[in-house]
């Protein structure tokens, strides 16, 4: 299945993307902002931490949430893949339980939620830095979903189970390239010297592609050894990089395994995700020249390309596969 290459913590279950993973002391209790970084960049999956290609991008709401949230609606989680959703879902306490990452101060009084409501989206419109509603004096990313398409509301660990295993029969394995391997492989495992979470170094790693220009970045405070790094090391050469992109092949051997897979894989692409993207567009407007010019981004992939025959097929499998599930009913 898709999340086979997570490592697994002692009891057995899979190490999900976008937690806190020091080996030992994984914490399913909470998110990794730096991993979120990663997540973004890249534009890969909070738990099984592959590609999005052109599946939807799926967030967990509660009871009537969604319809209160307008039409891109803002979440404090990376988005997932729809199997991998349905499987957190399931497995997750802090997934199904939704105050369960909020102190008990806080959860007094909630009522607790009766439906677990997955929404699939198109696409992800934008991520930034944005001050945390739960805990107050501190930035997080925020991720913007366009484009709702599906949801599902699950009641009950009986309908969790049912809409995963007919989730897993259609689930199409995901074929990486050389680059997207590496950036995966390193996510996934500790680092091969310190044994550490990789989270740190490979956020740094993609500041240097375009994350030095995510809206306010520099208020997230996990990110606070990059924005304050002597010289501002990791925004200047970032911005170097926007002016002159040849210069980033000297960096594919870079010591830094991060630093190296992700100049390799930005240099690979065809087109780059819309999120970081926008970042790179958001960057050149914002850093000039010696001689007071703006960078050209033309040599880099512009705008990324929608598959739209892709996106049918998935679409008309989708449509066959939920009038075949209402016949057997
Ligand atoms: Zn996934």
């Amino acid at each position: 299945m898709r999340c086979s290459h997570l490592r697994l913590d002692p009891r057995g279950y899979p190490i999900i993307a976008v937690i806190p993973q020091e080996p030992g002391e994984e914490d399913y209790g909470a998110l990794s902002e730096q991993r979120k970084l990663v997540l973004a960049a890249y534009d890969l999956c909070a738990v099984c931490a592959m590609p999005f290609r052109d599946e939807l991008r799926w967030q967990v709401t509660f009871d009537d949430q969604l319809q209160h949230m307008g039409e891109t609606p803002t979440f404090n989680e990376a988005p997932e893949h729809e199997v991998c959703a349905l499987y957190a879902a399931q497995v997750c306490p802090f997934v199904s339980s939704p105050h369960a990452r909020l102190g008990d101060a806080q959860r007094k009084g909630q009522r607790r939620a009766e439906t677990l409501v997955l929404a699939g989206f198109d696409s992800t419109a934008a991520v930034y830095g944005h001050d945390s509603e739960l805990q107050v004096g501190k930035s997080i990313l925020m991720f913007d979903m366009a484009g709702l398409r599906r949801t599902h509301r699950l009641t009950g660990a009986d309908d969790a189970r049912q809409v995963y295993e007919a989730a897993l029969l259609d689930e199409v394995p995901i074929q990486l390239d050389d680059a997207e391997q590496r950036i995966v492989d390193l996510l996934c495992a500790p680092t091969p010297e310190e044994g550490e979470d990789p989270g740190a170094v490979m956020a740094g790693a993609t500041w240097f592609i375009g994350a030095a220009f995510c809206p306010r970045i520099r208020q997230v405070q996990a990110m606070n050894k990059f924005a304050e790094a002597k010289d501002d090391l990791y925004f200047q050469l970032a911005a170097n990089f926007l002016f002159e992109p040849d210069k980033m092949a000297e960096w594919e051997d870079a010591s830094d395994p991060s630093t190296a897979a992700a100049v390799s894989w930005f240099r690979t692409r065809e087109s780059l995700p819309t999120v970081l993207q926008q970042w790179r567009v958001a960057g050149a407007r914002r850093v000039r020249d010696s001689r007071g010019r703006r960078p050209r981004l033309s040599d880099a992939a512009i705008v990324s390309q929608r598959d739209e025959a892709a996106i049918r097929r998935r679409q008309e499998a989708e449509s066959a596969l939920r009038k075949g599930r209402r016949k057997k009913r």
